[in-house]
């Protein structure tokens, strides 16, 4: 017999999306291709990642896109992937989007080095395209195990792919904010994608009110 949960992974990885575990509940079906980052420190994560050839993207890398920040932050930050001044300088959030972010994640009272910022790739996507599933796959064992080493008050989740990865749906970013989701015991908190916000500045205050969401929640987490 089929059991419902196993029905819903079923039917989420038929549609080509990823599903994402909860922290604690190991995947034991899930083939890791190259192995599973569980159990790393951040020295061999580091390495593990640097060296990472398991997917075709890093044919293309200038370098590998780790995560910058505090490794104890009370906030994790999760974006999608790389853009090519990230790519350049092997830091996330670093162009004009990034600057967004530091300004919003300031205004929520973090500073840019309190948290912890890492994408869904680390490596970048030629053009700045979507992750393809077998990419977000390859790449789901570090950021989980970035994600077990933090250990996190607050997960914000900024931008589609990022959501729709961590949650393991498609429903859109405006039906997803301002609410508070959970990914296994962790909070979760959607927003929009800085990179949007700069095309479409109005929204910046819905924005403004998930971060003082998600500043609520981490208060409420001892
Ligand atoms: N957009 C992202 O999602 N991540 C980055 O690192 C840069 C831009």
């Amino acid at each position: 017999m089929i059991l419902p949960e196993q029905q819903r992974r079923a039917y989420l990885e038929a549609m080509g999306i990823d599903v994402w575990l909860p922290r604690g509940q190991v995947d034991c079906d899930a083939k890791e291709p190259g192995g599973s980052a569980a159990g790393m420190d951040w020295p061999a994560l580091r390495a593990a990642v640097a060296g990472c050839t398991r997917c075709a993207l890093h044919q293309g890398r200038t370098q590998t896109v780790f995560g910058v920040g505090d490794p104890n932050a009370d906030w994790m930050i999760i974006g999608e992937a790389p853009g090519a001044e990230e790519d350049r300088r092997g830091e996330p959030f670093v162009g004009r989007a990034g600057k967004l972010l530091d300004e919003m994640l300031r205004a929520a009272g973090q500073a840019r080095d309190s948290v912890f910022i890492a994408n869904i790739l680390k490596c970048r996507p030629p053009n700045n395209r979507d992750p393809k599933p077998e990419e977000s796959k390859a790449c789901r064992t570090y950021l989980e195990r970035q994600i077990a080493l933090v250990q996190p008050k607050i997960i914000l989740a900024v931008g589609r792919v990022a959501a729709h990865l961590l949650l393991g749906t498609e429903t859109p970013v405006g039906r997803l904010r301002g609410t508070r989701h959970q990914l296994g015991e962790i909070p979760l908190v959607v927003t929009y994608h800085p990179a949007y916000l700069l095309r479409s500045p109005s929204q910046k205050r819905k924005s403004w009110d998930d971060l003082r969401l998600a500043r609520r929640i981490a208060a409420e987490v001892a």
